[in-house]
């Protein structure tokens, strides 16, 4: 089956207590076992739930995986794959990932003993030059937050077979729809849901998708002793937003391909950031391993942080917020919203300066979210 068939109807059947087209939410924390010691397959909500589980099934065939979790959030989703660590080992991040995932590495398991090393991941020596004897894992994202910069998954992959370290992909951005890591080699993919597989900006959500059934069975197990699983409810809106994935991944790439291209033009505007832009660093890795470029832009407003704060206060389509991947616009300042938790040396060494703005592109016309901008940069 074709990806847009297999997100409508994938891990989906009719329930089969009542014939329902649509999968039921189980809005239940436990299930009656039917005699001592034997259950229908499901116990307790934390560890199982039907809901979930056709979600979990459909994010796992989506991605080509052997299964997945579905989480509580993005970051529950991270935080239990962290977990695979143990004290004392080493992880290699990529410099640029999500703020979350800076202060996850950064504070919270450092504390709990395993040391990180953030690091730009474009460069195949510099990737092993920085294994250590302890290096137990490489986590990357591509394109990344909010810098949109494309990692090489198969070089990250041959990298990582060769010291026997295990890789994970953060495939919120790109979505399977554009990029499946485990066809490349990656050995975890993790998703924040709230962002395109929900896409309508009513959920918080995460996925883990592994691509053994080891991988899974052990993100399984963290899964229900961590208790981070996600709700019935939030899965069945991700189920829902899944079934139009597809088409609102081209229609809004198709738009921020038409956005990125009047930014690249307009002379308030000193640098555009678009994986699809041909003088974009990644743009070939991206046209090699993706299916499209995505639908994040993020620019640089020339003049000092009055011409930025002007911008981010006169756009009335894009709504000034954190998150992305909705079918709403948004528009946000990295350095003090989406990236805020990363220390300032830290941003100001890869990149994301205070001039730096991030657009989340919709499924608005693409004609409005223009005059959109283009008002809010005069004067600026
Ligand atoms: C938002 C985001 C996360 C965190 O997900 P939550 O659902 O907010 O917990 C992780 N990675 C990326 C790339 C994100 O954009």
């Amino acid at each position: 089956m074709k990806f847009e068939t297999l997100a409508v109807h994938g891990a989906q059947q009719p329930d089969p207590s009542t014939g329902a087209l649509i999968t039921p939410i189980y809005q239940t924390s436990t299930f009656v076992f039917e005699d001592v010691g034997k259950t229908r397959g499901y116990d307790y909500s934390r560890t199982s739930n039907p809901t979930r589980k056709v979600l979990e099934d459909l994010i796992s065939q989506l991605e080509g995986g052997k299964g997945a979790c579905a989480t509580a959030t993005g970051m529950a989703a991270e935080t239990t794959v962290a977990c695979l660590l143990k004290q004392g080992d080493h992880v290699i991040c990529g410099d640029d990932v999500y703020g979350g995932t800076y202060r996850l590495f950064d504070s919270v398991m450092r504390d709990l003993g395993v040391d990180c090393t953030f690091l730009r991941l474009d460069d195949r020596s510099r990737l092993g030059a920085a294994v250590r004897p302890n290096t137990r894992m490489i986590w990357l994202e591509t394109p990344s937050n909010p810098l949109l910069n494309i990692v090489d998954l198969e070089m990250v992959a041959e990298v990582a077979g060769k010291h026997n370290l295990l890789t994970v992909a953060d495939n919120t951005f790109a979505t399977p729809y554009l990029l499946r890591p485990i066809d490349y080699g990656i050995d975890i993919v993790v998703h924040s849901t709230t962002k395109y597989l929900n896409g309508h900006c009513d959920v918080v959500g995460g996925a883990i998708v592994a691509s053994t059934e080891e991988l899974a069975e052990k993100v399984r197990y963290l899964t229900n002793a961590m208790g981070t699983p996600a709700s019935p409810f939030d899965c069945w809106l991700v189920l829902r937003g899944i079934k139009t994935l597809a088409i609102r991944m081209r229609q809004q790439e198709a738009t921020a391909a038409v956005i990125a291209r009047y930014l690249k033009k307009h002379n308030r505007i000193s640098r555009v950031y678009y994986p699809g832009l041909e003088d974009h660093p990644g743009h070939e890795t991206a046209g090699r391993q993706m299916k499209g470029f995505g639908a994040v832009v993020s620019f640089e407003v020339k003049g000092g942080l009055e011409a930025v704060n002007s911008v981010l206060s006169k756009t009335g389509i894009f709504a000034l917020a954190e998150s992305l991947g909705g079918v709403d616009s948004l528009i946000e300042h990295p350095a003090t919203m989406s990236h805020a938790s990363m220390p300032e040396p830290a941003r100001e060494t890869i990149g994301i300066g205070p001039q730096l703005i991030r657009l989340s592109i919709g499924l608005e016309h693409v004609d409005d979210l223009i005059e959109d901008l283009e008002q809010a940069l005069i004067g600026t």
